[in-house]
Formats: C-alpha cells, sequence, structure tokens
C-alpha cells in the first residue's frame, strides 16, 4: 500500500485536539506503517490507529532496547560515512533536527545537516558551510527548515516510507555514490596521468604546453577582439583593459546550428564566424569598420592594412589542439558533439584567418586560446589582491583546466633549446585537457547508464571523464536513469495513476533532457516540489507528475550531480597537490566558469567537500578560494592576444 497524502486525506482525521500537526503525525503512521493505515482506512476510526500506533511504539521501544530497531528505522549511510534517516516515525528526529538549525547559523553537527531538509535525503558535512566566494551554504537558508514548516506542511511526507518509484530512485541514486576512498584512488591516479602527460606526447591526459608564460596582474591596457567557440554558443567580443583589473566588454553571442557542429566540411562554420565577426564590427566598432572595410571594398584594394587598423583577435577554441606556438595549433579530435573530419589534423587559426580574409575584415588572429586558459588569464586580472591564479576551470559543455606549472617539469618540450620559451619564471600555463582523464576507466565510476550513454555517443571511449562530469552529459545520464524506471514494472516511475508520459516527451529522444533540469530541481525546496513539478512539465512534457515521481527523479538528479562536482573535486586536488601550491601558498587561487558551476546549487560545495577528504588536502582546503571568473573566454582571450601582440611586435622591429 502506497501512502498517499492530500490536505483531503487528512480531513477524517476528527480527534478533539487535532490539529494541522496531528493530521500529519497521523498521516506519517500512516504512510510508514501500512498496516495501520489499513486499520485506520478499513475501520475509519482514527482512534484504531492511534491505538495501533501505542501498541507498536511500545513494541518497537522493546524491540529497541533488545537492538532489533531498525526495522523502524530507513538508514542510508552516504559516503562521508554520516547516516540519514527518513522514516524515524518513533523519534521524530526531523523535528529534533530542525530545530536546532532553524536559525540561518550552521548547524552544530553533520547528523542534523538536512535531515529533514525537504530537498534532499542526503546529508552533507558541517564543514560544507565554510564560505567562498562563490557560494556560502550557511547563507542559503532555503538548506535549513524551520521547525514550524516540518509540522505544518507535508514535508514531513519524505519521512514516509518511499513509494516502489521512490525506492527504487534511492536505489539508482546510489550507484552515483564516490566514496571517499575511490576519490583518492582518482587523485592518486590524476597525479600519475598528469605526470605522463608533461613526459610525453599521445597520453591520455594531454598536458598540452600553451606557450604563455606569465599571467596577468591587473596592470594590462589596451583594445581587443575576442572570439569563442565554445561548443553551444559562439561569443565575439571587444574587450577593452583598463589597466586597474576593470575592463569593458561589449559581446553578441549566437547559438552554433547544429548542421554546421556535424558536417562534412569545416568551409560552412568558419564562414558563418567570420561573418558573425563582420556584423559584430558594423553594430558595435561602426568607425572602425566604415573607415577600413567599405573603403577598401570599394576601391578593391589588395593592400595589407595598416598595423594601426588591425584588430587583434584572441581565438578561444576549446576543443583539443596541439599547439606549436600562441597562434598556431592542429586540431587533434573534435569533442562535445561537433563532428567535421576535414578540420582534424588542421591548423584553426588558419582556417578563421582564411574566413576573415574572405570578407576582408581588418582582423589579425592573434592568439590561439583555450577557453580554459582564458579563465586563468582573466581570473588572474580581476582577482583581489596579488596573488597569481593557479588554476582555471571550467564546467559548461564540457569540462577542462589549465594550471601554471614548472617549466623544467614539462620534459616533453626541448624547453632550454627553444628560444620561443620565455624562461624568467620558470612557468608555463599547462592545458591539461582533463576531460579525457582516465579514459581507460580504472578508477572512474561506470553505471549502466554512463555505459550507455558513451556507446551511443559520437566518440565512445573517449573524454570518459567529461560524460560524467560536464553539462552536456548529465541531462542524458538522467534521462536514461529516468527511462529504465518508468519502464520497470515494479517502480513503475511516472506511471503509478496511468501512462503520464506523452508519446512525443524528451524523456524518449536522446539528448532530450538539459542539464539545467538538474538544477531546478536541486533549487526546489517546495514541500510538495511544486517547482520540480512545473520543471517535468516542461522539460518531460509530463503534467500530473505525483509528488512520489517528482522526488524520485530529484534524488537521482542529485546523485548525478553531486557525483559529477565530486569527480570536479578530484581534478582540483589533484593539481594542488602537482603543485605543491596547497603548501606553499597562504591563499591558492581558483577560477571557475560554465552554467554548471554557476548555477548548479552546491556544485562548489561538493567539489570541495571531496577535496578535503584527500590525503596531504584536508584542512588545507580552506586556503583555497574559488571565484568565477565571469566571461572568462573574452577577456582571458584578450590578454593572450596582448601578450601576443607584444610578441610579434617585438619580432617586426
Ligand atoms: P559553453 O560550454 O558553450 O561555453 P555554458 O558554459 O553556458 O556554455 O554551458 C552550457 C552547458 O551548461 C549546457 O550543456 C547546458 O546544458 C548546461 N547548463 C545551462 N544552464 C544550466 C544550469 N542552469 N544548470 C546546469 N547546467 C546548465
Ligand atoms: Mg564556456
Amino acid at each position: 500500500m502506497t501512502a498517499k497524502f492530500s490536505e483531503s486525506d487528512c480531513q477524517p482525521v476528527s480527534l478533539s485536539s487535532a490539529s494541522e500537526d496531528d493530521a500529519t503525525w497521523t498521516h506519517l503512521v500512516q504512510s510508514s506503517v501500512p498496516g495501520l493505515g489499513f486499520l485506520f482506512e478499513v475501520t475509519g476510526k482514527p482512534w484504531t490507529a492511534w491505538v495501533g500506533v501505542l501498541g507498536l511504539v511500545f513494541a518497537a521501544t522493546i524491540a529497541g532496547l533488545l537492538g532489533f530497531g531498525g526495522g523502524m528505522h530507513h538508514k542510508y549511510e552516504n559516503e562521508n560515512g554520516n547516516y540519514n534517516y527518513y522514516a524515524d516515525f518513533l523519534g521524530r528526529s526531523g523535528t529534533t533536527a530542525s530545530t536546532s538549525g532553524s536559525s540561518n547559523n550552521c548547524p552544530s553537527s553533520a547528523a542534523a545537516t538536512e535531515i529533514i531538509a525537504p530537498d534532499t535525503f542526503y546529508s552533507h558535512s558541517p564543514s560544507a558551510c565554510t564560505s567562498s566566494s562563490l557560494t556560502s551554504t550557511c547563507a542559503n537558508p532555503l538548506n535549513i527548515l524551520s521547525a514550524s514548516s516540518l509540522s505544518s506542511s507535508p514535508a514531513g511526507m519524505i519521512m514516509a516510507a518511499p513509494s516502489p518509484s521512490l525506492d527504487a530512485a534511492l536505489r539508482v541514486a546510489r550507484e552515483f555514490d564516490l566514496p571517499s576512498d575511490q576519490a583518492q584512488r582518482g587523485v592518486d591516479e590524476f597525479l600519475s596521468q598528469m605526470a605522463e602527460g608533461l613526459a610525453k606526447n599521445g597520453t591520455t591526459l594531454s598536458q598540452i604546453p600553451t606557450y604563455v608564460t606569465s599571467v596577468p596582474n591587473g596592470t594590462e591596457k589596451g583594445l581587443y577582439l575576442a572570439v569563442d567557440l565554445g561548443g553551444t554558443n559562439f561569443r565575439v567580443c571587444s574587450i577593452n583593459l583598463k589597466g586597474d583589473s576593470t575592463f569593458d566588454l561589449t559581446q553578441n553571442k549566437v547559438a552554433i546550428p547544429r548542421d554546421m557542429m556535424v558536417a562534412p566540411s569545416y568551409k560552412q562554420l568558419f564562414k558563418f564566424l567570420a561573418t558573425q565577426i563582420e556584423a559584430f564590427l558594423e553594430e558595435h566598432h561602426n568607425e572602425h569598420f566604415e573607415a577600413t572595410v567599405r573603403r577598401r571594398r570599394l576601391t578593391g584594394t589588395t593592400d595589407q592594412y595598416r598595423r594601426e587598423e588591425i584588430f587583434d583577435l584572441g581565438f578561444t577554441f576549446s576543443f583539443p589542439v596541439h599547439q606549436t606556438s600562441i597562434n598556431r595549433g592542429t586540431l587533434i579530435r573534435w569533442t562535445k558533439g561537433f563532428d567535421i573530419p576535414d578540420a582534424v589534423g588542421k591548423d584553426v587559426c588558419l582556417m578563421l584567418q582564411d574566413a576573415i580574409n574572405e570578407l576582408h575584415l581588418p582582423v589579425r588572429v592573434a592568439a590561439l586560446v583555450n577557453d580554459t586558459v582564458g579563465t586563468l588569464m582573466a581570473r588572474s586580472y580581476t582577482s583581489p589582491g596579488k596573488t597569481e591564479t593557479l588554476l582555471g576551470a571550467i564546467f559548461g559543455t564540457g569540462t577542462n583546466g589549465a594550471y601554471v606549472e614548472k617549466l623544467d617539469k614539462v620534459t616533453k618540450l626541448d624547453v632550454k633549446n627553444d628560444r620561443t620559451i620565455d624562461h624568467t619564471k620558470n612557468q608555463m600555463v599547462i592545458n591539461t585537457e582533463w576531460g579525457s582523464f582516465d579514459n581507460h576507466l580504472s578508477v572512474l565510476p561506470n553505471t549502466i547508464y554512463d555505459q550507455q550513454l558513451d556507446a551511443e555517443s559520437v566518440n565512445p571511449g573517449i573524454q570518459m571523464f567529461e560524460k560524467r562530469v560536464s553539462g552536456m552529459f548529465l541531462g542524458e545520464i538522467l534521462r536514461r536513469a529516468v527511462l529504465a524506471l518508468t519502464k520497470d514494472s515494479e517502480a513503475k516511475l511516472l506511471q503509478t495513476e496511468g501512462n503520464l508520459i506523452p508519446s512525443d516527451s524528451p524523456l524518449y529522444e536522446i539528448w532530450g533532457i538539459d542539464t539545467s533540469f538538474l538544477s531546478i530541481i536541486e533549487a526546489d525546496t517546495t514541500s510538495d516540489l511544486t517547482a520540480t513539478k512545473a520543471a517535468l512539465f516542461e522539460h518531460f512534457k509530463v503534467s500530473n507528475a505525483t509528488t512520489d515521481d517528482a522526488q524520485a527523479i530529484k534524488a537521482i538528479g542529485h546523485a548525478i550531480a553531486k557525483r559529477a562536482a565530486r569527480l570536479s573535486g578530484i581534478a582540483l586536488a589533484a593539481i594542488l597537490l602537482d603543485t605543491k601550491r596547497i603548501d606553499t601558498d597562504e591563499t591558492v587561487d581558483i577560477g571557475v566558469d560554465g552554467s554548471l558551476v554557476e548555477f548548479y546549487p552546491k556544485f562548489v560545495d561538493y567539489m570541495r567537500e571531496a577535496m578535503r577528504e584527500i590525503k596531504g588536502i584536508g584542512e588545507k582546503e580552506s586556503k583555497v578560494r574559488i571565484g568565477i571568473a565571469k566571461d572568462g573566454s573574452g577577456v582571458g582571450a584578450a590578454l593572450i592576444a596582448l601578450v601576443a601582440h607584444k610578441e610579434y611586435a617585438i619580432g617586426q622591429r
């Protein structure tokens, strides 16, 4: 018997002192102990249920004393060894816990944290309350449910015995647990793959040298163009660096048409990009545009532009590239759903420069920039104080990180004899391409949903870390897990009241569910999951989903995203340990960018939580300062174009 709860279900409860609280209590009894609910329903007399309650309380107390109390509790152990109870009808521990968390202060113990929070069955450790520059868990009152809202709202439902769909969902959710020891093995493996990547080419972690040997300090100045081919969108911007850690940025953003992402030839895509640059110049720098392009087109001149007429452009290209200088690099492979075979092995700057030249635009592709390197540069320019940023990390459509490495550790380069490399600071920014970390799956988790997704992706066996972490994939993992439970004859997810799923639901389409759905449901703290139900309608075209269904889907979504954040923590921890900066520096600055890290609630908190579990980091995690590098790829690209411009000017002398 599945317990259901609505206002009307409470109506028959007419004990003289019956309050809403009592109604909830009765409901909890009913739903926690189906037999009692049955008794109540058969007799229609609440006192029968209460007699049953008293009997059970007595029996359970005896059983508890004898050590057999387990049957009354539903206890889940999470990866931190904390226990979360969700159906402790005897102790009403939820009320106790909520009282301790009813202010906006950090709950005093992990056990008291979020046991009864409406949004989750999982607790998180109290140190997640450590503030970061991005988020502060404690500042979010939604994490803590007040005692009054517990007793008077159907939030108590969460304490009820789960329906088959919820029960099955919780089982699936646990498949996404990433325990501490697995995280530790992940870091060990990451460190060894990092070292291997610095020593030779063709390794799992590419560790690509970027030829960027310094990071900015905020005093840089000038007007630059930047374009960003990130995965989902194409951005064109102009950036005015003011030299005081601030900048003005003007941008246009356009979605990349899918038929250009998967095509036989690169020409169409790059022509599209150049056309966007042209439109941008016409719109935002018309004076300059008029003075150069129109004149040249009218007169048909083929002369070179004068240097001062040319915009230096930083080209942020967020795909694996074999870079050979600051503005030269060949595409190694496409990722993130792109597949244009004839571009592989070609120089991406030349492909763009050719398309720009065809439109006679006064633009020089001055620097090839990975968005992750751009994020690092932008964060370093804008970050407070003198601290130079160690790492830039992206969690958007894809995921990747770039960090400052000791130059003499980059043994695959002939550093000593390469005169194009500036040796003064003995450092170089390395683009890890960590999306392909552990492609051979020696430590990464691999659920059936991960396996299915990989098998049906355009690049099976590749970008295995990214496929468990980034925005492009999390929605799809969830879709697969939900789909499986809708077909499961016991779980009957979204089937409890007849099939609620229309045949044209995105649930049936590969890539049908966007990762933003996970953020919406995670942020939903309403007691009956109103926002989740609305999102189910918007994203799945499912109307009339039950609260149990919503709860089930929320639990899986939460687990998928939490695993992603904890996996991300592995990468960050490894870089902190490799560079030893966690030991040597007072503050270690990290810049992050991408919709997932920006919008998914608590992504950074879960990432930090995983880092603290790693040997050699622990409490030192509090030295890490994480900040969003807003418009990182644009500003960062401008900063690298600036560096390249200086080098170019020196070369021209
Ligand atoms: P890009 O990767 O092109 O630079 P973004 O950083 O905006 O662009 O990342 C886009 C990815 O982020 C998409 O995969 C999308 O599903 C995901 N995404 C967009 N909005 C959200 C959100 N609110 N929460 C989580 N993921 C999101
Ligand atoms: Mg991006």
